[in-house]
């Protein structure tokens, strides 16, 4: 599903350059969800945006499906992240003048999906996350817990394979995050491939298995004991 080798990314140049990532490889297969987990800085949004074609990389290769993102051209780019790639973003992202629904409606309606049945799979999504009531609220018009359960909405709306989700559930209360969680999880035991980025061991027990990033690079691998003590400082 997610294949990526050797990835680096390096911002800026000189004295103020900073090694985002300095050599990650990693592979999620279908059905198989992975928490991403590391410190602040450690590098795992840029991971997550170079996953999702967001952000390409200073030298590395990253394929999803088969398809190789630093590669592809712009269109087929932005065509697999519509249908293929579900992102959630850690400040949500939504378009402050669209209503929930029509945020969750849009990639398909720019993939060329009728309207109406646009608005019907964005209620359906909704519904999973339990706002369907809020439809046609916009998005300042909605709590921040209520914003990021409208962009895992619209994440997992269509067939989107590959589910990648930066700290997804930071503004949600332990319950509301659960559900969310679960549907991820449920997603993922269907046949989806995911990486889920967070700082939280308990919300990481709900992968398969765990990498840890530490100064961008891939510290450990493990999702037992020991990724709990790198982060309670107990180890090396
Ligand atoms: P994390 O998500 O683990 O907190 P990030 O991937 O956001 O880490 O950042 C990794 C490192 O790259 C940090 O040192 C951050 O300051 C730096 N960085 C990220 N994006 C940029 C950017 N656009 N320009 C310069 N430095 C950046
Ligand atoms: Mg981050």
């Amino acid at each position: 599903m997610l294949r990526i080798r050797d990835l680096t990314r390096t911002h800026g140049s000189g004295a103020a350059e900073v090694h985002a990532l300095r050599g990650v490889s990693l592979d999620v297969h279908a059905g198989e969800l992975v928490a991403v987990m590391g410190p602040s800085g450690s590098g795992k949004s840029t991971l997550l945006a170079i996953a999702g074609g967001l952000d390409t990389p200073t030298s590395g290769s990253v394929t999803v499906e088969g398809t190789e993102l630093t590669t592809a051209g712009r269109r087929e780019l932005a065509a697999l992240r519509r249908r293929r790639i579900g992102y959630v973003f850690q400040d949500y992202n939504l378009i402050p003048a669209l209503t929930a629904a029509e945020n969750i409606a849009l990639p398909r309606e720019l993939d060329g999906f009728p309207v109406r049945r646009a608005r019907r799979e964005a209620l359906e999504a909704l519904r999973d996350v339990g706002l369907e009531q809020l439809a046609d609220r916009f998005p300042d018009e909605m709590s921040g817990g209520q914003q990021q359960r409208v962009a895992i909405a619209r994440a997992l709306v269509g067939e989107r394979r590959l589910l990648l989700a930066d700290e997804p559930t930071g503004a949600l209360d332990s319950e509301t995050s659960d559900s969310v969680l679960a549907l991820l999880r449920r997603r993922c035991d269907a046949g989806a491939g995911g990486v889920l980025v967070t700082h939280e061991p308990r919300i990481a027990a709900w992968a398969d298995r765990t990498v840890f990033l530490r100064d961008g690079v891939v510290i450990d691998e493990t999702g037992g004991s020991s990724v709990q003590s790198l982060l309670t400082g107990t180890a090396g």
